[in-house]
């Protein structure tokens, strides 16, 4: 590749909203970072994003079923959501307190899946479904292209919804408004609503308590969006000149700072993390 050739990033719309932008920069630099000749840990599938994974299998079974106008067939979207489900876990996973083990796992997005259908299903009119979408947002001088990429999870004709089945309703906005960003250049529409519908994931011998609805501003959302996505080409920028982590604020305080959660934890990369209380580990 010549030095006048572009370098090319894709930045997901899931990582706008970043706990950790050290963390997230694993993410979008990774290939580059291991040239540089930083080393990370094996990634770790957890049993939470697992869980998710097959729900929005099965709830895109019953979305597609209603978009094409067939009689909805609740029981073999549960199997197709338990058949993902088992694929995304055949390498291993890490189990929690909320799902035990692999029948834990499979009853909970039977649970999911059937909760969707009833309860959520019928207040949406899908017009496209997790369709991958993309847009060239920026060309810095740092000669970069950098590439947002995002497949929202039902986008209807004015509105863009996002599922969540974790453990705890987290902050979503930055997320939202990239799909924003990435629908409207792709459909020409600048949608009118937000939602989040949370499913929560909770023990399988708690009773369920249903789902949850959050609706954002549009206007905050792709706020949100465009802050994180200046951040981003700031961070990178810097960093292609000086090849430090240290271009990618840490944050040791979150959840994910963890050997379980993030790749960069205890390793050269995010020296922070090989200190425990102000000692070495
Ligand atoms: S180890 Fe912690 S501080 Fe370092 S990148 Fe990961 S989450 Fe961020």
């Amino acid at each position: 590749m010549s030095s006048d050739t572009p370098i090319s990033i894709n930045i997901r719309v899931s990582s706008l909203a970043a706990e950790c932008p050290r963390k997230r920069s694993i993410g979008i630099l990774r290939d580059m970072l291991e040239a540089e000749g930083y080393a990370f840990n094996e990634e770790r599938r957890n049993i939470g994003a697992s869980v998710g994974t097959g729900f929005h299998a099965g709830a895109h079974n019953i979305l597609s079923d209603k978009l094409s106008g067939r009689k909805q067939d609740i029981k073999y979207s549960v199997e197709v959501g338990i058949e993902t489900f088992k694929a995304a876990i055949k390498e291993g996973v890490d189990y929690d307190g909320k799902t035990k083990n692999r029948n834990d796992g499979e009853q909970q997005i039977k649970t999911l899946t059937e909760v969707f259908s009833k309860q959520v299903a019928p207040n949406i009119e899908p017009v496209m479904m997790e369709k991958p979408l993309e847009r060239r947002i920026a060309h810095s001088e740092a000669n970069v292209v950098f590439t947002l990429i995002g497949h929202p999870d039902c986008i209807e004709i004015k509105k863009i919804t996002d599922y969540k089945s974790g453990r705890i309703i987290s902050c979503y906005p930055a997320q939202l408004g990239g799909y924003d960003i990435l629908a409207e250049k792709e459909y020409g529409v600048v949608y009118e609503k937000n939602i989040i519908v949370w499913l929560p994931r909770v023990p399988v011998k708690k009773p369920y308590p249903g789902p949850t609805i959050v609706e954002w501003p549009v206007d905050v959302c792709v706020n949100e969006a465009l802050a994180a996505i200046k951040a981003i080409k700031y961070q990178v920028g810097e960093f292609l000149k000086t090849k430090s982590p240290l271009c990618f604020p840490s944050n040791p305080g979150s959840w994910l700072c963890s050997e379980k959660y993030c790749e960069g934890y205890g390793t050269d990369y995010c020296r922070i993390s090989q200190v425990d209380n102000g000692k070495r580990k």
